[in-house]
């Protein structure tokens, strides 16, 4: 394998594609390529070329959770969902950019089930053990997006600036189709390299994990309120980050047997959230 290490952003896409991959913390992708889950001749480490740090309501896709956890000139709500992500090692390394696109935790997924998501017919947890798995968006796979900080930008309504296009982050997302099985809607060598994000009156991230530190969102609810009203959004519900449009949308969750208890746990969370950003 070759490591490619380009001094600009032009020289960074060019060396993306075809066999290669963008390698920033390496937090996800190493893992994955360990497991053979993703195959790649080169990696191509853009940690020199993407943007590092904040800069008013700019924020590099570079800059590490460990970095956003602790500034102040964020809104809580993504301070709160750095804070909450992974362990404090992870956080150091790991960066903004590359936690958008992390690969479902799904234990099927991750151990080459040829499931739905790979590209098969079946959704294995649909059948089998889905505890963590989602309550809505799940018809064809059930798995549940393990972002936090990613919940917290939808609520916030942030923006991406890649290499070649400027978008929604809810446009980075998509659901998986017989014709799709991806998650993101990010090109092949598309480089995502800064995020805006508007400052809201008051925001929160709440999160309910299997243990108090080093776990993924069983839900992570994000509020931020601004003035035209209160954004929701959570994680660990849907295959992707899931924008929720009001407390009320909980009732039109699609819950596997064993994921029943996350609309449960969701409410109150939800509840609680709300009063904080009153
Ligand atoms: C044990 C464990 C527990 C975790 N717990 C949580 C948790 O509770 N909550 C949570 O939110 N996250 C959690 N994470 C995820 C962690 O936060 C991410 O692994 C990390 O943020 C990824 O960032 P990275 O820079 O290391 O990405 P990398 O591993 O370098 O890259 C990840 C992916 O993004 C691509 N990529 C990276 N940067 C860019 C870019 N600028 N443009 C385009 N593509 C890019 C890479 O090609 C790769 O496909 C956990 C991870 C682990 C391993
Ligand atoms: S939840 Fe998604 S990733 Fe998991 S087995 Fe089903 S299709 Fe595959």
């Amino acid at each position: 394998m070759r490591l490619v290490q380009p001094d600009s952003v032009a020289d960074a896409t060019s060396a993306l594609g075809n066999g290669s991959r963008a390698l920033a913390g390496g937090t996800e992708l190493v893992p994955l390529l360990r497991s053979k889950l993703v195959e790649a001749d080169t990696l191509v480490d853009v940690r020199a070329v993407v943007p590092r740090g904040v800069q008013g309501t700019t924020i590099g896709a570079g800059t590490t959770l460990a970095e956003l956890e602790v500034d102040p000139e964020i809104p809580a709500v993504l301070r709160e969902s750095c804070s909450l992500a992974a362990s404090p090692q992870l956080r150091s390394m790991g960066t903004i950019g590359g936690n958008l696109l992390q690969a479902t935790r799904c234990w099927y997924w991750r151990l080459q089930y040829p499931c739905f998501l790979h590209g098969g017919n079946v959704c294995h947890a649909r059948q089998g053990e889905h505890r963590e798995h989602a309550i809505f968006g799940n018809e064809r796979c059930a798995s549940a997006h393990p972002s936090d900080p990613a919940a917290a930008l939808l609520a916030l309504g942030a923006r991406l600036r890649t290499d070649r296009r400027d978008l929604p982050l809810a446009e980075l997302y998509r659901l998986p189709t017989e014709d799709d099985r991806s998650t993101t809607t990010l090109e092949p060598g598309e480089l995502i390299l800064e995020l805006e994000v508007p400052q809201p009156e008051a925001s929160t991230y709440l999160k309910a994990m299997d243990r108090a530190r080093w776990a993924f969102p069983l839900v992570g609810v994000a509020a931020a309120r601004f003035a035209d009203g209160v954004r929701l959004a959570l994680a660990g519900v849907a295959p992707i980050p899931w924008v929720l449009g009001s407390p009320a949308a909980l009732d039109s969750a699609t819950p596997l047997p064993g994921t029943a208890y996350k609309v449960d746990l969701a409410r109150p969370l939800v509840r609680r959230a709300l009063e904080a950003v009153a």
